[in-house]
């Protein structure tokens, strides 16, 4: 299948949708909006502190005894190379529907409401940053899907925060390799599974010294995201974010 056709299928996906009453991709009720229905909307949760200042994991009680340090048990000790994670909400039964709606079922009317939240979360990180990356997708995965939606998120992220455009740069970073789930791995295993996943192609060397925030749909272990950011700070980003829709656990 060429990437034309995966276009084209894209494009008269996105008709279709204008023509029939939209509806909610969890329970099916017809809806006058995007996204889902009230009902269904109201289970996607935010995470609520105290959080991980690192990787934004929620810590099931507040430690007493911090010392200014509020990171987690893992970031303590075997540390993500990204300096900070925000998530939108709570990865749960809902909004793993969501996502998978987007991702597999194109819909793509619920991206502005995902973004808007992701906005409203990362306002200050997307404000100060200097370029937002979508991560990538490896080309096959691009071909067979038709879009990237990391990039569909950050873009209506970015339009959500009223974040210039020129910051949109994802042509930064290259996926290499077609990588397999990283669920059931060891974290040495999973390490192992990414190295060179990712390339970057900074030909202006835009990246020295730069704040740059990467955009992705959900953080389950963060291997790819940590993977992506020892990249990009090895091409000299100073310091490097992410920003999700969801995040598990
Ligand atoms: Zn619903
Ligand atoms: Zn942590």
């Amino acid at each position: 299948m060429c990437a034309w056709s995966s276009l084209i299928r894209h494009e008269t996906y996105r008709g279709i949708n204008l023509l029939i009453p939209p509806q909610c991709p969890a329970c099916h009720a017809i809806i006058d909006d995007d996204g889902l229905c009230g009902q269904c909307w109201s289970q996607i949760k935010r995470i609520a502190p105290p959080l991980c200042q690192q990787c934004g994991k929620r810590f099931a009680f507040t430690n007493a005894f911090s010392d200014g340090d509020n990171r987690c048990g893992r970031c303590l000790t075997a540390p993500p190379d990204f300096d900070h994670a925000i998530a939108a909400f709570k990865y749960n039964a809902m909004s793993r529907l969501l996502i998978l709606g987007l991702k597999y079922a194109r819909r793509h009317d619920v991206t502005p409401t995902m973004a808007r939240m992701m906005a409203n979360a990362g306002a200050e990180l997307l404000d100060k940053s200097d370029w937002i990356i979508p991560l990538p997708l490896h080309w096959t995965r691009y071909v067979q899907r038709g879009f990237n939606q990391s990039a569909e998120l950050a873009r209506a992220a970015m339009k959500a925060a009223n974040i210039a455009n020129r910051k949109y740069r994802p042509d930064i970073l290259k996926r290499m390799k077609k990588t397999e789930s990283q669920g059931y791995k060891t974290r040495k295993q999973r390490r192992q599974n990414l190295q060179s996943a990712f390339r970057v192609t900074d030909k202006s060397r835009c990246l020295n010294g730069a704040s740059v925030v990467i955009i992705d749909d959900v953080l389950t272990t963060g291997a790819s995201l940590s993977s992506a950011a020892r990249c990009l700070k090895k091409a000299g980003a100073k310091e490097v974010a992410v920003l999700i829709a969801a995040r598990v656990g």
